[in-house]
């Protein structure tokens, strides 16, 4: 794959869905460990409208259906769901019907680092923006080497998972999880996990 359609995208939210669904108990376990247990829930139901919205309002370009999942997300409460929304409206403002890895990168820094003044969060505060930026910076990587745009999401995925992986470690210094110390080292945070899970719908192959 070298471009994005509009079939495409809606293909990756549907598999970012169905992540959702699978991964629900263990996103809930997640929150419950540093939060508040309502992240698996958050997610969910953001997608299953994303879903909704995308059936009843079919979109014509891949910016349209990030468009429609950013609306979902801004209905729903928590801290996710606005962060979520302004990353997926962001994207969202990709031009065209077919799109490039340059176009997606370039959305995709946009968005990035609008969740990121909005959150007031850096690498290493163990909150989605973990996953986020690693992501971003691989997909760029990717997409300047000239990399199609299959390999150049494959490569966000693999990032985005490590990113994810390497808040384990990390002491919460934003969100929820920041309040409980101690307790929150050697869990994953949920909101980098589910940017993992975003990456890794991307592409037809299993998710790792
Ligand atoms: P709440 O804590 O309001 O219940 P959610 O459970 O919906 O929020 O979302 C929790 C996730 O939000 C965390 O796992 C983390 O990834 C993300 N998060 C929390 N605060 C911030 C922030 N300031 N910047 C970026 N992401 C954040
Ligand atoms: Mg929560
Ligand atoms: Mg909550």
């Amino acid at each position: 794959m070298t471009m994005l359609s509009v079939g495409g995208t809606r293909a990756w939210i549907d598999r970012f869905a169905d992540a959702a669904e699978d991964q629900f108990d263990s996103l809930t376990d997640l929150d419950r460990l540093v939060g508040d247990g309502d992240f698996g829930m958050n997610l969910r139901t953001g997608l299953r409208s994303a879903v909704q919205r995308l059936r009843s309002d079919p979109p014509t370009s891949p910016g349209e259906v990030f468009a429609r999942t950013s609306d979902a997300f801004l209905d729903i409460g928590g801290t996710s769901g606005p962060l979520l929304g302004l990353w997926f409206g962001r994207i969202g403002a990709v031009s065209g019907v077919e799109v490039t890895a340059t176009d997606l990168a370039s959305a995709l820094g946009a968005a990035t680092a609008a969740v990121q003044r909005l959150g007031n969060a850096q690498v290493g505060h163990k909150t989605m923006v973990d996953a986020m930026v690693p992501a971003t910076s691989a997909l760029t990587e990717a997409a300047v080497s000239g990399a199609t745009l299959s390999a150049a999401l494959n490569s966000a995925a693999t990032a985005a998972r490590l990113g994810a992986e390497s808040t384990r470690a990390m002491l919460a210094r934003r969100g929820r999880a920041a309040y409980v110390g101690e307790h929150a080292r050697g869990v994953e945070d949920p909101g980098a996990s589910a940017i993992a899970m975003f990456f890794a719908a991307s592409s037809y192959k299993s998710v790792p």
